[in-house]
């Protein structure tokens, strides 16, 4: 599964987020994996009210929703890149994560802890950034010799070279390489440093109950600070959401929301937001056994489709069945769609797009 890692400041709201996915995760009875010493890990379903409605259509014994990994990253604090104590380890999981989710704290609590004064929205994203920053300089700057050696005699290295020095002096001007906007073919010369500031983020604004949905000053501050990065900004409250992810009965859960007006957890919100920012796809499989949602990525054929339920699907592949979701939708099932004709007979070079339901044909 993908990953999106949870970081932010100390006492902004991260575990209480993370609790509430995991919580959440459990009381869906999916896979789910929890540990202290590690970064805490754990599997969530992804929403998707498409799933519910095909589910609707074939009244399947199981639904399956896709999932996605979420990572409570800790420990992040001024002076984290340098270094210093467990600092460094915290940016080595921040790598291997596929986006971030970055946590700020918009509410104002004397009893929570915060050591840089004043709640500041925007001062904190900026010392998170910062060290993610000065991390990537620091990958930048190691590689640049290395390069500049070969790019004498390589022109390729020589374009390289060129992207990394743009790299690093766009970084020492306290700006993240997302940013950037390079383009694919200059974005080979970094992809091995799987810099830290060049991942998708999204912005969680973590606001007192009464601002959940209008916001507040300081999530407005924050809007205003991200307008050129092109994020989302998640207005929330997580401690509601925790609340929410621990009631097993659904009757309470609606009661509880119905009395903060809200239509859904704003986690499901969040969930979506961070699997939209992933880039990814779903196809569907429907039958009566199961009707289910499988991730692939944006210009994946069939077979590589295919290959995500099995490998020997991918191996044996010969064609796929194929209906686009509003088709099936208005055809109410299989048949009537086929008989509308539209049902496809796809091959090989099909490009999946999002939304489409699938029936492989494979050999074994
Ligand atoms: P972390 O250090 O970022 O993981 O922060 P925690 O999730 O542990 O939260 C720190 C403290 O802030 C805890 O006491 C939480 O109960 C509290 N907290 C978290 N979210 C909110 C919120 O939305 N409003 C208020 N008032 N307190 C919150």
């Amino acid at each position: 599964a993908l990953k999106a890692g949870i970081v932010g400041l100390p006492n902004v709201g991260k575990s209480t987020l993370f609790n509430a996915v995991s919580n959440s995760a459990k009381a869906q009875a999916s896979n789910y994996r929890f540990c202290t010493i590690e970064p805490n890990v754990g599997l969530v379903d992804v929403p998707d009210t498409r799933l519910n409605k095909l589910a609707e259509l074939v009244i399947p014994d199981r639904i399956v929703p896709t999932q996605i990994e979420i990572v409570d990253i800790a420990g992040l604090v001024k002076g984290a890149s340098k270094g210093e104590g467990l600092g460094n380890k915290f940016l080595g999981n921040i790598r291997e994560v596929d986006a971030i989710i970055h946590v700020i704290r918009c509410f104002e609590d004397e009893n929570v802890l915060r050591d840089e004064g004043a709640i500041n929205p925007v001062a904190d994203k900026e010392i998170i950034d910062t060290e993610l920053q000065l991390k990537d300089l620091e990958s930048i700057e190691k590689k640049i010799p290395k390069t500049e050696k070969g790019a004498k005699t390589d022109a390729k290295l020589k374009a390289e070279l060129e992207v990394l020095l743009r790299c690093k002096a766009h970084l020492e001007q306290g700006r993240s390489i997302r940013e950037l906007g390079l383009s694919k073919e200059e974005k080979v010369a970094v992809a091995d440093l799987f810099l830290l500031t060049d991942k998708p983020v999204l912005y969680v604004a973590n606001v007192d109950e009464g601002s959940m949905h209008t916001g507040n000053k300081f999530s407005e501050a924050l809007t205003a600070a991200v307008q050129n990065e092109n994020a989302q900004v998640i207005i929330m409250n997580n401690s509601i959401e925790a609340q929410i992810a621990e009631m097993d009965n659904e009757d309470d859960k609606a009661l509880f929301m119905d009395e903060y007006k809200m239509t859904e957890p704003a986690l499901d919100r969040l969930i979506r937001s961070a699997y939209k920012l992933l880039n990814l796809y779903t196809y569907f499989t429907a039958g009566v056994q199961e009707v289910r949602a499988w991730t692939i990525h944006e210009g994946w054929k069939a077979p590589q489709a295919a290959g995500v339920i099995h490998t020997d699907f991918e191996k044996g592949f010969i064609k796929a069945e194929v209906i686009g979701y509003d088709d099936y939708v208005q055809y109410k099932t299989e048949a009537a769609a086929r008989e509308a004709g539209k049902l496809r007979i796809e091959g090989k070079e099909y490009i999946v797009k999002d939304g489409d339901v699938m029936h492989f044909r494979f050999n074994v």
